[in-house]
């Protein structure tokens, strides 16, 4: 591999590899679109390999092949290791912007030395061909970093998920009373709930019932589904309203004050309160005592006589602590229905929380407030990516509406529906961007409460 002709041949298709794949890498590993994110890793070892090669092969290395396969690994493992160091460690699992970052930045380095110190080392007379290798690394690279900012105009090339887009989308669902400039704060759902509960019964009606229907990760633009919305149209067409709300603290809209996250906005939903009176601000945190959820308010305040808490997210259990050990110890009537089924993985988990919620719907003295969690969207948006143009996450939004509606038509059709007076409440704790959630984003922060009144 001496000749120069050789040399750059191989170190024109090493470049050409890697700028094809620094172009489509970022959407791939946005998307998550794993045998892509794969096949993408694969192509830039076996560039980085056509660069060692050409490189071990200019210094005169009589068999190249060996330290050629070592700096490969080398390589791939920098490129595998950077992502979840980055991810995880130096931001927090905000986005993967950072890493699709710090990847092209590697990759930048990684491809500039190698162009020159081939060129050096293989004595190239002329400037065009490293000249020409520098210019591919560097549009490669440039593709990639543009085609990964958040509020990226898109090309009809790659189509991102940003701010722009998702305001458009939310301007064609027309089923919202109000705009995201006039939205509800989470805090809403608790007073529509105690609202309800504290209004005098209507004529004919001796009970007042509530169902929650929450739905972790569905996002406020998810309602573009039309054709997947089975519970949300049924409450609409009992003359019920949709509106857009916000999770991630009072301070909107401007910066979040508390999380956009699970932990903290049930919590929101069921105490009326935000982090800095409910307590949870982090992971693992403990509900404070001073800001009791409305399943054991309602009860003391003779509002209802039971409630039943549907879930399978274990945390819950830890974060509600206090009102668990309440209800037993002064015999409140609420039920905590952990239920069984691995965290994500499959859809066993929700399917236990919804027969818990629909066995109790089919007895004739069920739980005056039924407050259910479904999992779908947040476990298939984390796994898939937090939008409607992924198939996974459209279908988590598609079941958590036929669930949701078969608990609505169980509520229709108890033998005592006529005489009773039900609030059914369908909402979110927090949206979901790329494949998380907890940041500023209105993807993150939107959520939605869809009333049957
Ligand atoms: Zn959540």
């Amino acid at each position: 591999m001496q000749n120069s002709k050789k040399t750059w041949t191989f170190t024109l298709i090493a470049a050409a590899l890697s700028f094809v794949n620094a172009c489509v890498y970022p959407t791939v590993f946005i998307k998550w679109i794993i045998p892509l994110y794969a096949a993408c890793v694969a192509l830039f070892a076996f560039a980085a390999f056509f660069f060692f090669l050409v490189l071990f092969a200019a210094k005169g290395k009589e068999k190249p092949l060996i330290p050629a396969l070592i700096g490969t690994a080398i390589y791939t493992a920098l490129l595998l290791g950077v992502t979840p160091l980055v991810n995880n460690v130096i931001f927090g699992a905000v986005a993967p912007w950072g890493s699709v970052l710090a990847n092209t930045t590697l990759n930048l380095v990684f491809w500039l030395v190698m162009t020159l110190k081939i060129r050096k080392l293989s004595n190239e007379p002329f400037v065009w061909k490293p000249l020409l290798c520098v210019l591919l690394v560097l549009a490669g690279s440039a593709v990639s970093v543009v085609t990964t900012l958040p509020n990226m105009k898109a090309t009809g090339f790659i189509v991102l998920d940003n701010v722009k887009n998702y305001e458009e989308r939310m301007d064609t669902i027309d089923i919202y009373e109000n705009t995201m400039e006039t939205a509800l704060p989470q805090t809403e759902a608790y007073d529509m709930v105690i609202s309800h509960l504290k209004a005098p019964l209507p004529e004919g009606k001796t009970e007042k019932k509530v169902l929650v229907l929450g739905w972790d990760g569905c996002r406020a633009d998810a309602m573009v589904m039309k054709d997947s919305r089975g519970a949300v149209d049924a409450l609409l067409a009992d003359g019920g309203k949709a509106y857009i709300a916000y999770c991630g603290g009072a301070n909107y809209p401007e910066k979040i004050t508390q999380q956009t996250a699970t932990g903290m906005g049930w919590t929101t939903i069921l105490t009326g309160k935000w982090a800095d009176e409910h307590g949870i601000d982090g992971f693992g945190d403990v509900k404070t005592s001073r800001a009791p959820t409305f399943l054991t308010t309602a009860i003391e305040d003779g509002l209802a006589d039971s409630a039943a808490f549907c879930y399978s997210w274990p945390n819950h259990e830890e974060s509600y602590a206090n009102d668990i050990a309440k209800s037993k110890e002064e015999g409140l009537n609420v039920a905590w229905n952990l239920s069984e089924g691995e965290e994500g993985g499959d859809d066993t988990a929700d399917e236990n929380t919804f027969k818990s919620a629909y066995d109790d719907l089919g007895r004739p003295d069920c739980s005056d407030i039924i407050f259910t969690i479904f999992e779908y969207c947040d476990y298939y948006g984390h796994t898939y990516g937090f939008w409607n143009d992924t198939p996974e996450y459209a279908e988590a939004f598609k079941k958590s509406n036929d669930k949701g509606l078969q608990l609505i038509n169980a509520v229709k059709a108890r033998p005592t529906y006529e005489t009773e007076d039900w609030l059914i409440l369908i909402t979110s704790d927090h949206g979901g961007y790329v494949r998380g959630h907890g940041g500023e984003t209105l993807m993150e922060r939107m959520m939605f409460i869809v009333t049957n009144k």
